[in-house]
């Protein structure tokens, strides 16, 4: 039986790129357009890694989808989400330096 030759071809790949994964996480202005984010994400200027609730005094969080879900979701942002509502806020445009 012949030993299939697996060595060479396991080991020097030498086409392959340095795996240089990004692995910062950083803020994605397309979230703003998402249904669950829409109205209150805001980046955070200065830090691209943070993202900031409009509506919940500028509270601040990572940049990470799964953190922002999770603010979403809270008890403190739907509170906050709905005395916005009953308030019905004229936005004032250019409202952005709160955090
Ligand atoms: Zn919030």
């Amino acid at each position: 039986m012949k030993m299939p030759n697996t060595y060479s071809y396991t080991h020097d790949t030498p086409s392959t790129p340095p795996r240089k994964k990004d692995h910062k996480r950083v803020y994605n202005p397309k979230w703003e357009q998402e249904p669950d984010f829409k109205g209150w994400l805001q980046p955070l200027s200065g830090n691209n890694t943070k993202a900031c609730c409009k509506i919940c005094n500028g509270a601040v969080l990572r940049a990470h989808k799964s953190d922002l879900h999770q603010h979403y979701n809270s008890a403190k942002h739907k509170k906050n989400s709905q005395a916005m509502r009953i308030q019905e806020p004229v936005i004032s445009h250019g409202k952005l330096e709160m955090c």
